[in-house]
């Protein structure tokens, strides 16, 4: 059985996540979204809500499901029986730190692959970031994230 995890802040889940994690789930037999707890950004959603929200999303995915985890990515792939990390690339920026981590994980668990999806190009220009700056001043994120995303920003108050 071919298994990926797609890790990540997912802060708040965006479209752009949603395209990659569709066209895992078409090369793979399990794909699993793993929210990261380890601490470094401060999140606008605590790490029950980021999940919450992805499984609400990703329900209709037979073979997706939603985690979170602790600690280094590869270790949690490898308990997991996966052969591959997904990560997406957008810009030039991503890639630097992108082949850093990528190299690292190598370096650490040779029997997992880092494998890059890039962008759709009307996707390359989300990222959570940029959502929750747009919610905060009172910008329309509605082509960015599912409604239920946007529902969840409001909730925070700081989406119109
Ligand atoms: P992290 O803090 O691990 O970068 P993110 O939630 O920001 O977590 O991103 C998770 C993964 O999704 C990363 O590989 C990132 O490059 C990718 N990603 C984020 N936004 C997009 C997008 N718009 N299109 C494609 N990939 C994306």
């Amino acid at each position: 059985m071919r298994v990926a995890v797609y890790p990540g802040s997912f802060d708040p889940v965006t479209y752009g996540h949603l395209d990659i994690i569709e066209r895992v789930a078409g090369l793979f037999d399990r794909v699993i979204v793993a929210v990261s707890r380890n601490p470094g950004k401060t999140p606008l959603f605590a790490v029950e809500e980021r999940v919450d929200m992805l499984r609400e999303v990703l329900g209709p995915y037979y073979n997706v499901e939603v985690d979170s985890f602790h600690g280094l990515t590869v270790n949690y792939a490898k308990v997991q029986g996966a052969q591959a990390i997904i990560r997406g690339l957008r810009a030039i920026s991503d890639f630097e730190n992108e082949l850093m981590m990528a190299l690292t994980n190598k370096k650490l668990e040779v029997s997992v692959e880092t494998i890059f999806l890039m962008t759709r190009a009307e996707y390359s220009f989300i990222s959570s970031t940029a959502v929750k700056e747009i919610a905060f001043f009172n910008g329309c994120v509605r082509d960015m994230v599912p409604s239920l995303v946007e529902e969840r920003l409001r909730d925070k108050s700081i989406c119109p």
